[in-house]
């Protein structure tokens, strides 16, 4: 059996603690993991404060050389990480081998990025500058959802613009971002990346701890709230991405049976545990019992398993806690709409619920209003299109949303009225790490991805040099 390890100032150590790591496929304990006190995260700052001088004096092309390493490592193990992350995680295979490729792809293109001196004013009398300055140590907080994908998100753009990291996944799904910890060691300096797993005990301290100049966080929008309020005291630099709960807009003019597959994807990938996954659908009268029962369709048959059995679809939802969150959902679309596909947990060891397809439901219930983050969805019907982007609106929510129709001129129209960081048209969770990505309202604050999620890692300087 691997033995898992912390990495802190560069050595790969046990946790003052341990704790069990459990499959949600089957809910066996898969191992034992390292569990950290708060004396190894103050160790792990300490190391990432001491090793920041000399490394955010490295040129920033050595620092593109190291993380080029780290995709390179990545591709080379991606087997083995896959495989492990969907033994924690939950996800079919497929979908963690992609996760894997995706995380190495993102680490390549943030290493292609740059921080260029920005000339402000150059006259006779003046030269203005501007630099981008590293901040110092990143707290970057990962989610159970994505844990290695996330990680890629935060990691490899904070070290690029000269920070060191201390980096903290999720208690149910800390191994793959340990291995990973493990292969990092080999490439950056010590202290330069530190890596530690808590029992959801750690982040607090995290965010109030003194030597670290910013958090980077993805997960829950109440989490996040206790983040941003934490993170007064010391007036720490915080990105936010957080809850969603993303309308999916069908206009009248789309064949039914031909969107209805991409919508489901849109919203049961990863057993719809997906930030920006299409949690609800607002479709137009004229379609609505065709595409209720396309997407009805597609979910009875959809193989519901093992990640690691061929063929399976739909995973597990990721842990028991969770698990117990989508079933008072389940119980709240039987009793506030049709449930036409699904509605079940599996006879089996394992946190299954059978994609569940829910119609004749509208806003005032709990499927419709909050975030389910499970694979559970609603379809509701609307007349007026109008009135389907108010009641789209009409969440405190913000992170994606999408518009279905084969008139673009118009769905770019809808597009721009609906209150959310990204819009698509035809599609939905297409993400890029050149497109900055980022929540409207209590989605998030700032952005990830791209020049402007670079930029979220730096301190803007200005050098005003009289002549
Ligand atoms: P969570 O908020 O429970 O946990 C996220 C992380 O925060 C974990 O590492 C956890 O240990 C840590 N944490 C817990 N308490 C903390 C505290 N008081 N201070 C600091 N950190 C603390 O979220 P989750 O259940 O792991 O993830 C699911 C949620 O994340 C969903 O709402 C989902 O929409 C959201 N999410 C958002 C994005 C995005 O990019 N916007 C991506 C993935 C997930």
């Amino acid at each position: 059996m691997t033995a898992y390890k912390l990495l802190i100032g560069g050595k790969l150590v046990d946790g003052d603690q341990t704790m069990d790591v459990i499959n949600p496929a089957t809910e066996e304990v898969i191992t034992k993991c390292p569990r950290a006190s708060e004396k190894q995260l103050n160790e792990a700052v300490a190391a990432a404060k001491a090793a920041f001088p000399k490394w955010s004096q490295t040129s920033i092309e050595e620092r593109k050389k190291l993380l080029n390493k780290l995709a390179d490592k990545i591709d080379e193990h991606a087997g083995e990480l896959a495989r492990l992350l969907t033994q924690e995680q939950g996800k079919p295979l497929p979908e963690a081998q992609w996760e894997i490729g995706a995380t190495a792809g993102f680490v390549r293109y943030f290493a292609t990025l740059n921080l260029p001196v920005e000339v402000i004013e150059d006259t006779k009398e003046k030269l203005v500058e501007m630099h981008r300055r590293p901040l110092g140590v990143i707290g970057a907080i990962i989610p159970w959802n994505f844990p290695v994908l996330i990680v890629s998100f935060k990691l490899p753009v904070a070290l690029l613009a000269g920070n060191t990291v201390v980096a903290k996944p999720a208690p149910t799904t800390p191994l793959t971002t340990l291995r990973l910890g493990e292969l990092m060691a080999e490439i950056f300096p010590a202290g330069v990346v530190n890596i530690i797993t808590d029992q959801n005990d750690l982040g607090a301290a995290m965010t109030k701890h003194k030597d670290i100049a910013k958090i980077s966080f993805t997960g829950s929008s109440d989490t996040g709230k206790k983040v941003m309020a934490s993170v007064a005291e010391t007036l720490k630099r915080l990105t936010l991405e957080l809850g969603g709960n993303d309308a999916a807009i069908v206009l009248n003019d789309v064949d039914p049976a031909k969107v209805a597959p991409k919508i489901f994807g849109g919203a049961f990938m990863n057993a719809g545990q997906v930030c920006l996954a299409i949690k609800r659908v607002y479709a137009h009268e004229s379609i609505y019992d065709k595409l209720c029962d396309e997407l009805a369709k597609i979910a009875n048959n959809a193989v519901v398993g093992d990640g690691l059995e061929q063929g399976t679809a739909i995973g597990p939802l990721q842990n028991k806690m969770q698990y117990e969150k989508v079933k008072g959902f389940l119980a709240d679309a039987k009793k506030n709409g049709k449930v036409i596909a699904g509605g079940e947990t599996l006879d089996r060891p394992g946190y299954f619920i059978r994609p569940t397809v829910v119609r004749d439901v509208a806003e005032g219930t709990k499927i419709v209003d909050e975030e389910q983050f499970g694979p559970v969805l609603p379809v509701i019907k609307y007349k007026d299109v109008d009135d389907a982007i108010k009641r789209a609106n009409a969440t405190p929510y913000g992170l994606g949303g999408s518009v279905w129709t084969t008139d673009l001129k118009r769905g770019k129209e809808l597009a721009e009225r609906m209150e959310a960081g990204t819009v698509w048209i035809n599609s939905h969770i297409d993400l890029a790490p050149h497109i900055p990505f980022g929540g409207a309202k209590q989605s998030g604050i700032g952005v990830e991805f791209g020049q402007a999620g670079l930029e979220e890692f730096t301190q803007r300087q200005v050098i005003n040099i009289t002549r």
